[in-house]
């Protein structure tokens, strides 16, 4: 379960990006990639595994949102849809020029004002 370090790192770089404003916190979002591998639900469970050991961020609300895989196509030069991981463009050429799916990065911070 590589959850636990992913949410550990979220609110380290929360408390270093927001170093003043970091006990405001009260919604996170985060967008991950498809190719991340992971799982909303797995993530929600290391969350509240850390809320035992940092009870103060019990209030926070964590909400993962999972992006689709994109890549693109030099032959159409287009973007398209990766849909099981079948890296092939409509036009028949297979592309590993992946443009999301791999991301793993804090989207929207909301702060109690
Ligand atoms: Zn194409």
């Amino acid at each position: 379960m590589h959850e636990v370090p992913i949410v550990r790192d979220i609110f380290n770089t929360l408390q270093e990006s927001h170093p003043d404003k970091f006990d405001r916190i009260t919604k996170v979002q985060v967008e991950a990639g498809l190719l991340c591998n992971v799982q909303p639900i797995l993530i929600q469970n290391a969350f509240e595994a850390l809320i035992r050991d940092e009870p103060q961020l019990a209030h926070i609300d964590l909400e993962v949102v999972l992006l689709p895989i994109i890549a693109w196509c030099g032959t159409c030069d287009k973007h398209f849809d990766v849909i099981r991981h079948r890296f092939v463009c409509d036009c028949g050429t297979p592309s590993r020029k992946i443009v999301q799916g791999e991301e793993l990065r804090i989207s929207k911070v909301e702060f109690l004002t």
